[in-house]
């Protein structure tokens, strides 16, 4: 079994509308794509600040800006394809009774939490980049294993998104000189005490960075923590479906992990490793 749960059916600019991409015509490209690519499990999770209920969580400039759909439609018309149901769902500090009323009222298969800010700067997001603030690697990446840690804690995820986000510049950002794996510690603690499914995510491979999420040091430790995988692209278009497999499936084989997290309404079950068709 391939599975690809991480997948946005559009770009994440602004202009680009729910009318036009949340169509049968581009679920279908996705679809096809998947098929080429030998991935059983499909679905999508469209990021939460894009639909205004997520103002319900918080009121960040940017997720006011980006707020423009509707939640309840997006998940009405995925349901009416054959995609898996989920949603990207950013973690929240202080927000976890509202995050929880959101998710709850909604037939999701499956939530990938994730932690893109900390505080109101983002490790990922221009416009709103935490090294302008902050040119403390020791700092930030303190900060973002910490946050990365109360997100998996709070319960409200099945899958933890792109776990070390945090070093997706590459040498573009100023690097911690500590072992990472000082770092990864309270993460990993997190997880393993949480059960969380751990996202291999093959979208580092797309960005400055050009490694898998989470590095080989962090799966380790998940590893031996007895973590579960879950395994996903974060595409943003259709050729991105299943982008890196055969790298992915030989780093998670090298690891010993043999099988992976499926997902239906939120529950989760573990089904062997797939071996991926598609080469980059
Ligand atoms: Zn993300
Ligand atoms: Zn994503």
């Amino acid at each position: 079994m391939l599975t690809d749960y991480h997948l946005h059916l559009r770009p994440d600019e602004p202009d680009t509308t729910a009318e036009s991409y949340f169509t049968a015509a581009n679920v279908e490209r996705y679809l096809a794509a998947a098929r080429d690519a030998g991935i059983e499990e499909l679905g999508v999770s469209e990021h939460v600040y894009r639909f205004t209920q997520a103002l319900d969580l918080w009121r960040h400039p940017f997720w006011e800006e980006q707020a423009r759909d509707d939640l309840d439609a997006y998940c009405e018309f995925v349901r009416g394809t054959p995609l898996r149901l989920g949603v990207e769902c950013d973690f929240v500090p202080g927000a976890e009774d509202r995050t929880a009323s959101l998710l709850e009222a909604r037939d999701f298969d499956y939530v990938v939490g994730s932690v893109h800010f900390i505080g109101e700067q983002a490790v990922d997001h221009d416009g709103w980049d935490i090294w302008e603030r902050s040119g403390d690697p020791d700092e930030v990446w303190r900060r973002y294993f910490e946050a990365l840690a109360e997100c998996a804690r709070t319960g409200l995820f099945d899958i933890l998104a792109h776990p070390d986000l945090v070093k997706v510049w590459g040498g573009a950002r100023p690097l911690p000189e500590r072992d990472p794996r000082f770092y990864y510690e309270p993460a990993v603690e997190a997880i393993a005490a949480s059960g969380i499914a751990v996202e291999l995510s093959t979208a580092g491979l797309r960005k400055p960075v050009g490694e898998l999420y989470p590095a080989s040091a962090f799966a380790e430790m998940c590893v031996e923590a007895g973590a579960r995988f879950a395994l996903s692209s974060d595409a943003h278009l259709p050729e991105q479906v299943g982008f890196g497999y055969p790298q992915a499936v030989e780093f998670l084989g090298d690891l010993g992990v043999g099988e992976i997290c499926v997902f239906e309404g939120r529950e989760r079950r573990l089904e062997p490793l797939g071996v991926a068709v598609r080469e980059d």
